[in-house]
């Protein structure tokens, strides 16, 4: 009873019951129009019952749980679970037919849109089908109006930035689209802005691991968003820290010593041997490092790989800059036995910008290439504040349809794989089953799902496809009222190594076209706060597996509470209070987020034409298959390089 009051009165303090906007409107609004409406399709082009044409249907600026929202994956589930067709009504044929039928609206859908348009003639006839409310796949927009101020962010894809060079076609679809990274960069990055106002990074010591709770601020490593006019010493920032004098000293020497753990061995063979290790046994084992450290460092990966130290090889670790390598002598460059992503940062990677709102900015200007009527403006810059006009994305006069709140349940080869002449596609939306027809089709979903839409593939091709797990996380943007509480603290971005949101920070300051950062602290400000839902200890894709199930079963509330706590504790020093400075939540979150990306500890080491990713994107019949997945890998240069490939595979060489 006295607990039941303490937590009341904790709740009342963090702001549980304060009216912000956190819930999703259109979800339910959408539920019900599935139940008791036909879409458009259904009842003839002067119907405006379909949800995207509904007046006020504008998804980025919902807030509450979004990324995979309630809604857009029960259907898929209920196909792998076998209970789909059990309970479906007959599909009803729409009598549509396209020369393109793509399956999903992500970076690679739309690209695999725009490369077979670029091919087929201006004229051929394009749908898109996807089944979240909004599209862009992973490249989601979060939209905020807060003080009557323009606010963005990305729901999910963050930035273009990959491992490897863009390729010839990446990088030229961007160019089409009036993207150049490194302009864009020199003209809109804004990264002296907070470290001009003397914030940087700081770290957040939870009681629950450490002891106590303590917002360390001045952490040597500068990070991606500036800080480090007020960098410590490892020395002076280890001092401020709970952790034991043993662990600082462990600490100090793992970032500054510079000695060789593995003396005797060449660089090829010391790189051998770090990759067939994590990189927490590398502290524990090889530096010999004080047990607790770990918890110092255990999420570093988090944010690249989904996963901690403890299931990743201490080489990618090297490769991704983490410490402990100064006095090794290793060569620089990509050795055998490193993941995709480690091997290409190693030879130096691609170039970088961020838009606002992430890579939704690409999937934006994609649409505009494919429905000119639907993003109005000109150029990359404009897009960003464009609004998006939905009802043009599923148009009769259009060539190119782009139709949302749509699952796809099946795609099969008429009259079949080896003499296909079209694809019939059956889609679910709301209750109502719909079939079209495609000359061709490119399935650019996520590709573990494919083995239940297309039934009629080869057994071992199937079992490659389940193979690729995602790799699930959260990204969260937090509208609040000011960031003063920031200021004061002298801080941009928190590190939170134990906590439930592993990083919290500041919006990334950048000035594009018309829209401006929050530059002033007494301003309101979007926050970043993300989690990987992990099981440390577990193999990777065991992890992937269950951190899936953590996500799918966590509710908004569990979410909004472990937010107002953690910045109730982290900012309390700045006067941060989170009852009245919190205005908006939006969560979204990705059970299925990066694609699968092969790991040098658990995988084997396959030849390529056997590695499940190529196995698993074998065409069949007038079927290609796209998304990053199939490049085993999670960024946008490879999402269009896979949109390439699989509508060369449909088109012939160009
Ligand atoms: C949180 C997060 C952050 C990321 N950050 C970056 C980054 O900074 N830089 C970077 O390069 N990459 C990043 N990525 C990787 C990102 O996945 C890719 O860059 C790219 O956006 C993927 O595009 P895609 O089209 O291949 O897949 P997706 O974006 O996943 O699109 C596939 C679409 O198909 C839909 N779909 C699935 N099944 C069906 C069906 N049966 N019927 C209809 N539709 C279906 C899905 O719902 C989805 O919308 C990030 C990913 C996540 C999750």
């Amino acid at each position: 009873m006295a607990a039941d009051k303490d937590r009341a009165a904790y709740d009342r303090y963090l702001g549980m019951q304060r009216p912000i906007t956190r819930r999703d409107f259109l979800n339910g609004m959408a539920l019900a129009i599935g139940a008791t409406l036909l879409p458009k399709h259904a009842l003839g082009e002067s119907s405006t019952l379909e949800a995207q044409d509904r007046p006020g249907y504008y998804p980025p600026t919902l807030t509450g749980m979004r990324g995979s929202q309630p809604g857009s994956f029960e259907v898929a589930h209920s196909l792998r679970d076998g209970t789909f067709w059990q309970s479906a009504g007959e599909a009803r044929d729409t009598g549509e037919s396209y020369d393109l039928v793509v399956v999903g609206g992500g970076i690679s859908g739309l690209a695999a849109a725009h490369f077979f348009r670029e091919r087929a003639g201006g004229s051929a006839r394009i749908l898109i089908l996807e089944n979240h409310d909004d599209f862009g796949g992973h490249a989601r927009r979060n939209e905020f109006h807060l003080g009557g101020r323009l606010q963005l962010m990305n729901g999910g894809t963050m930035l273009i930035d990959s491992p490897t060079p863009y390729s010839a076609q990446a990088d030229g679809l961007l160019k089409k689209l009036g993207i150049d990274p490194p302009r864009l960069a020199a003209r809109c990055d804004d990264p002296r802005l907070y470290r001009s106002l003397g914030l940087g990074p700081a770290v957040f010591f939870d009681k629950e691991t450490f002891g106590e709770d303590r917002l360390v601020a001045g952490e040597p490593a500068g990070d991606w968003r500036g800080g480090g006019k007020n960098s410590l010493t490892w020395k002076e920032f280890l001092a401020r820290t709970p952790l034991a004098p043993q662990v600082q000293r462990d600490i100090e020497r793992i970032q500054q010593g510079k000695i060789d753990y593995l003396p005797g061995l060449t660089s090829a063979q010391k790189k051998d041997r770090l990759s067939r290790i994590s990189y927490r046994d590398f502290l524990l084992t090889v530096v010999k490092a004080d047990p607790g450290v770990i918890p110092f460092y255990q999420t570093r990966t988090n944010g690249e790989w989904g996963v901690g130290i403890d299931a990743e090889p201490a080489l990618d670790c090297w490769a991704l800059g983490l410490p402990g390598f100064q006095g090794m002598s290793l060569e620089p460059g990509a050795a055998p036995r490193m993941s995709y992503t480690a091997a290409g940062y190693a030879n130096g990677g691609s170039y970088r910008f961020h838009f606002p709102d992430g890579n939704a900015t690409i999937a934006r200007l994609l649409v505009r290439d494919l429905i000119p009527a639907a993003v109005p403006g000109l150029t990359a810059e404009d897009a960003v504040t464009a609004k998006v006009d939905y009802h043009r994305l599923d148009h009769s006069g259009s060539p190119v349809r782009l139709r949302l709140n749509s699952t796809v349940v099946r795609a099969r080869n008429l009259p079949d794989a080896a003499s296909a002449r079209e694809v019939e596609v059956t889609y679910a939306s709301g209750k109502q089953v719909f079939t079209v027809r495609g000359k061709n089709c490119v399935l650019a979903c996520w590709n573990m799902l494919i083995p239940y839409l297309v039934p009629e593939l080869p057994e071992k091709q199937k079992q490659a496809l389940h193979y690729l797990v995602k790799v699930p996380l959260v990204y969260t943007s937090v509208g609040i009222r000011n960031w003063t509480s920031f200021h004061k603290l002298g801080i941009s971005s928190v590190r939170a190594p134990s906590a439930y949101w592993m990083d919290v920070s500041l919006n990334w300051p950048v000035n594009i076209g018309e829209y401006k950062t929050s530059a002033r602290p007494e301003e309101p400000m979007l926050l970043f706060l993300s989690r990987t839902p992990c099981k440390p200890g577990l193999p990777a894709r065991q992890q992937q597996i269950a951190g899936r199930y953590e996500l799918l079963s966590t509710s908004f509330e569990t979410f909004e509470r472990a937010i107002r706590d953690q910045l109730a504790r982290t900012l309390r020093g700045g006067g941060f209070d989170p009852a009245r400075d919190i205005q908006a939540i939006t969560v979204n979150r990705w059970p299925h987020g990066y694609g699968y990306e092969y790991n040098p500890l658990f995988d084997p080491e396959w030849p390529e034409a056997e590695r499940p990713n190529v196995i698993g994107r074998q065409r069949c019949g007038r079927i290609a298959i796209a998304n990053t997945d199939s490049a085993a890998t999670a960024y946008t240069d490879q999402a269009i390089d896979q949109a390439w490939r699989a509508v060369g595979e449909l088109m012939g060489k160009a």
